[in-house]
This record gives C-alpha cells, structure tokens and sequence, in this order.
C-alpha cells in the first residue's frame, strides 16, 4: 500500500528553486515529520485533493478556518455575490460595520473591533494597542504559545518556531527580546514573579486561553480567571489571542467557554471563512486609542476587503444561526478522541490526548501535558512515523507534535469510523 505523489514531488522539486523551503509558511514543508510536503488540487466538506488525484480526510482544515468543511456553500455564494461590486475599494463599506456589529454581539469581550488581513497582524496591533494605552513597553507571553510571527513574539514561541527549532529568530532585536517577558502556561505563580520583578511595566498579558500551538493544552482550573484577577489589580491588559479558539470552542470562544473575559482579544482565521482576515477588538477605552479615534496607528490598504468580508460573515452568520452545531462538533470529536483511546488500550499503548471542544491532540508521551516541557517529552521520531502511517490511510494529520488537530462539521460518524480503523492500523504498524 503506497501513494503515489509523483506530482507532489516535481512541484515541491521546483518550488524549491523559487520559494524559500519551497513552501510559504514553514509547517508546511513536512520537516518535522520528514518526506516531501503535498500540494493540493482542491477541496470539498471533509476531503482534500492533491495533485496526483489522491483523496484525505482533512483533520487540519487550514489550519482552523474550515470549521464548517471546505467549499461550504454559503461561504462560496457570498463570494461570488460580492465579485461583480468589486475586489477592493479602499473606502468604507456597510459590509465593514455589519461584520463589526456581528463580531460584538458574538464576542463577549469585545465592545469596538478594528478589521487587519491576519492573525500576526491582529496580535501586532493589539500589542501596540496595549503599550500605547498602559505607556508601558514590557508584556507576559506563555512558552510554547505562538501569536503569529511579530518580532515580540518569537521568543520561545510554539507551532512552526519549536518544529525548526529557532524559538528566538535571528532578525528579533535584542531590545525588542528584553521586553518580551515568558513564564511556564499554567504556572500564575511565575507570573506573579514576573510582575513583582518589573513593577508597574508590565503593559500586557498574551495567551492562547486554550493552546493549540504546543500541541492542545487546556488551560488549568483558576488559571485564566488567576490571570484576570492580576491583570486587574495591576492595571495590565489582558489580551486572550483566540485566533485558532474564536467562533470555534463556542460562538464567542474560550471566553465564553471558561467564563472568563479579557481586555482585548486577537482573532483570525474562522473570521475570514479561508480568506485572510484577522481582527482586534477590546474595551472600548482601549480601542478608541487606535488612529484615527486615537493616536495609536494602526492601518491596511486592503483591511476590511470586500470579498474577505462577504466570506468571513457568512462564515460567523452560519455559527451564529446554528449554535447546535458546537454540540455536534463536539460529539463528533469526543468519537474521534475517545475511540483512538480504546485503540491504544486494545494495543496496550497509554498515550497522552488532550482534547478541548473540536480541537485535539495526541502527544506520544505518558505524561500528563499540561505546558511546553511536559509537551516535549513526546516521541518526535514516533510521531513522524504515526503522521506518515495515516496519510498513506488517506488522513491528513498536523504534520507536527505541536499542532492541533481541528475538527471540521463535515466529518460525520461513518468518516469518524473510518478515521478510527486507520488509527488502529496505524498503531498497530508503529508496534511493528
Ligand atoms: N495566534 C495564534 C493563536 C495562532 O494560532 C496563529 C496562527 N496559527 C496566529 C496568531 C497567527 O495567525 P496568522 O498565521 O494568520 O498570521
């Protein structure tokens, strides 16, 4: 049993000569795993193409955007209703303050929301937005979190900056790593040093309120609620970045999820239905400092396009009429998690899974994961194995230890079976 990716491998063969890596975003390239990256044709609900005709339940759908399976008819037919009026304006649209109108009222946290093109451009902001309101310059990050790729952040950042192993890019300025302060996810008594260490400094707070960059870690019982009641007393702003968590662990996210809601928050992918969209919002204090209400600046030539927007609304309109869907995502991926679990029971294996709504990860470990170093005792070489035995079932896994898996409402149960007896064969195969 073998694919055949003769096509794949010509591409990537000359997508080195052009593209650094061959790829445009590093995860891609299948280093982690090892092999060659696969290009893709086309997609439809759960199932992607590539280009030598082979079919894959899609586990990653982009990344998270595809929460409702590729192709999703609405999201195409708001599309194409928006083409004839035009790809971008460069001026003020009704679609703009009706896709501002709808994140509020989804959003617990968020009273204004300013419209970027991606979730690094979202966290970028908000961190600008925090430093400018605080006149503080230093901000808390969690190891193994990941806020896309501003400088500030890539300091023992997660996702693709832990699989190359350059937590702490060449090209980030000293000065710039001087007021990026990191603890331990999960840890609030680090936190606590941290501020103690740097009073009255501290503009801000970054976290993924659930992780999907390490792997999934959820986070502690009390600890977002701890973090709050920090930021509170010391006038820090806390900042949850719910690009992967937004509209996906509940219409409003972690925040609503937990319980817990925070000063600003980041969001992307879902928000543009697959188009490039982030966006930021918070208080409405904080957010009338961003130009031109305020004089912190912040700007986009193509920031609320036309086409980004009709995708991203009919994206949150659907979660929006249809929160039954949230159940189902769950039950579904409950299916998913709880049978690869009774697979490794019947195989004698005690692996970790972490799992929080439709996002789940299996870490080949024993241990408990529950931040960036228990997260790395998992068996690297045994996951790049496992990730190659399902895509030759025709699953396409994370190609990553420290990637999510997402769950897209497209897998229905007779899929999840199929999963689930690929999962049996795959393990089986590691044990051989
Ligand atoms: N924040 C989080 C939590 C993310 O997971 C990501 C991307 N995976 C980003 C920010 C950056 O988003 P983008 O890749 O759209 O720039």
């Amino acid at each position: 049993m073998s694919l055949i990716h003769t096509t794949s491998q010509e591409l990537f063969q000359r997508a080195q000569q052009s593209i650094p890596g061959g790829v445009n975003s590093p995860v891609r390239a299948f280093r982690a795993v090892g092999g060659k990256p696969l290009f893709m044709k086309s997609a439809k609900g759960a199932y992607l193409y590539d280009e030598d005709g082979n079919q894959y339940l899609d586990l990653i759908n982009s990344w998270g955007p595809m929460i409702l399976g590729h192709a999703h008819e609405e999201i195409e037919k708001a599309v194409r209703d928006a083409l004839p009026g035009s790809l971008s304006f460069g001026a003020p649209t009704r679609r703009e303050v009706e896709m501002a109108e709808l994140i509020i009222s989804m959003v617990p946290s968020v009273e204004k929301v300013r419209m970027v093109n991606s979730g690094t451009e979202a966290t970028m902001s908000a961190i600008r937005v925090a430093r400018g309101y605080t006149g503080r310059d230093k901000m808390i990050k969690f190891e193994g979190c990941y806020h896309g790729h501003g400088d500030s952040f890539l300091i023992a950042a997660g996702s693709g900056a832990i699989t190359l192993g350059v937590p702490d890019s060449p090209g980030v300025t000293k000065g710039v790593a001087n007021d990026t302060l990191t603890a331990p996810y999960n840890d609030l008594e680090a936190v606590q040093t941290l501020i103690d260490a740097n009073p009255a400094q501290i503009a801000a707070i970054i976290l993924e309120p659930v992780v999907g960059n390490m792997g999934l870690v959820p986070p502690a019982e009390g600890f977002l609620q701890g973090l709050r009641d920090l930021c509170t007393k010391e006038g820090i702003v806390l900042i949850f970045d719910e690009v992967m968590t937004g509209f996906r662990l509940a219409k409003g996210g972690a925040q609503e999820l937990y319980g817990v809601t925070p000063d600003m928050t980041t969001l992307g992918k879902i928000i543009g239905g697959g188009m490039p969209v982030g966006a930021y919002g918070g208080k409405v204090d904080i957010m009338n400092s961003v130009a031109p209400a305020g004089p912190v600046y912040q700007a986009g030539t193509l920031s609320g396009n036309p086409i980004a927007m009709s995708a991203g609304m009919a994206a949150l309109s659907y979660l929006n009429e249809h929160p039954e869907l949230y159940a189902q995502l769950q039950q579904i991926t409950d299916k998913l998690v709880n049978g690869t679990k009774q697979n490794m029971q019947e195989l004698g294996l005690n692996y970790t899974i972490n799992q929080v709504g439709s996002m789940y990860s299996v870490f080949f470990t024993e241990e408990p994961v529950t931040d960036f170093a228990s997260a790395k005792t998992s068996d690297l070489e045994l996951f790049g194995r496992y990730f190659h035995q399902m895509l030759q079932r025709g699953i396409y896994l994370a190609p990553s230890q420290f990637e999510t898996l997402f769950v897209s409402s497209a897998i229905t149960d007779d899929l999840a079976e199929a999963y689930l007896a690929a999962n049996r064969e795959a393990l089986q195969a590691l044990q051989a």
